[in-house]
């Protein structure tokens, strides 16, 4: 009796790690299959929701990278969308990159929306538009830099108009440099330059070129007061933060754009940009 007891004692006692075991595998199927199924069902989005999936980084750096224009994608709403501009990416040097809306050649005549010439991504200008700069827009610069030095600020345009033949120059020079990804993050297409329209300034206080062309202008006192008050001088600031995806541009708080003090004071009230103003 007491050798059989000592044996079905031994026995069980070896059972138990494989219950333990068994108890514990299944704990974790019933985990993952319930997490799985608040995520849908979806495998991918189960890992996604983990943290492990590479996908997290991403929308940070299509920030960064990306300079599309007039493309709503509703990307966070379908998971497979998401994925596609990856699988994209290499095709930049062949069919331009993000945001120029694959115009191959240069249209014969400039784009007008109300009576304001539209220069952007997607309506760029003929290679002979050349009106060099825009008299009336630097009158009315003159006058907006005579009120900021009141206020203690010296404005310097240290950018305006841009032959289509200089913006060449540039662009060529920033592709051999950089590359031609890297310089369409930063620079305009031959053609695709609001400077070549005459009526685009870009604005840097005196003495402050670690400014230029910085988006750290945007913090400083004197970009802060021309993004206050360009609109009274005609001024809108074209590529304001945020906008990248409907202006096709990073945020620029140093390139104003003139088109007159009307629209320009209803574009900054609206707190819009061009693009969104005409509904284009
Ligand atoms: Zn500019």
């Amino acid at each position: 009796m007491q050798s059989r007891q000592s044996f079905l004692k031994k026995k069980n006692q070896k059972k138990w790690p494989y219950i333990v075991s068994g108890c514990i595998a299944a704990a974790i199927i019933a985990l993952i299959v319930t997490w799985i199924g608040l995520n849908d069902w979806n495998i991918d989005k189960s890992i996604a929701a983990l943290g492990l999936s590479n996908d997290k980084g991403k929308p940070t750096t299509e920030e960064k990278v990306d300079e599309p224009a007039m493309e709503e994608n509703d990307e966070k709403e379908q998971p497979a969308a998401e994925e596609e501009p990856v699988v994209e990416e290499p095709e930049i040097d062949l069919s331009g990159a993000k945001g120029y809306v694959g115009h191959e050649t240069l249209p014969e005549e400039p784009k007008y929306v109300e009576g304001v010439l539209i220069a952007s991504k997607t309506y760029p200008l003929p290679s002979t538009y050349a009106p060099g700069e825009s008299k009336e827009a630097r009158a009315a610069y003159e006058e907006m830099a005579a009120e900021a030095k009141l206020s203690g600020y010296n404005l310097v345009a240290f950018s305006t108009y841009r032959s289509f033949d200089y913006q060449t120059q540039l662009y060529n020079k920033y592709v051999s440099n950089d590359g031609q990804e890297e310089a369409d993050r930063y620079s305009a297409r031959p053609g695709y330059s609001e400077h070549q329209t005459g009526l685009a300034f870009d604005i840097g206080e005196q003495h402050f070129e670690q400014h230029f062309a910085r988006e750290s202008f945007g913090e400083t006192e004197a970009g802060k007061w021309v993004a206050a008050n360009a609109h009274k001088y005609g001024f809108i600031m074209r590529y304001p933060n945020g906008k990248e995806k409907i202006t096709g541009y990073m945020y620029e708080p140093w390139h104003f754009r003139y088109v007159g003090e009307q629209l320009a004071t209803e574009v900054y009230k609206a707190g819009t940009t061009l693009e969104e103003y005409f509904e284009m």
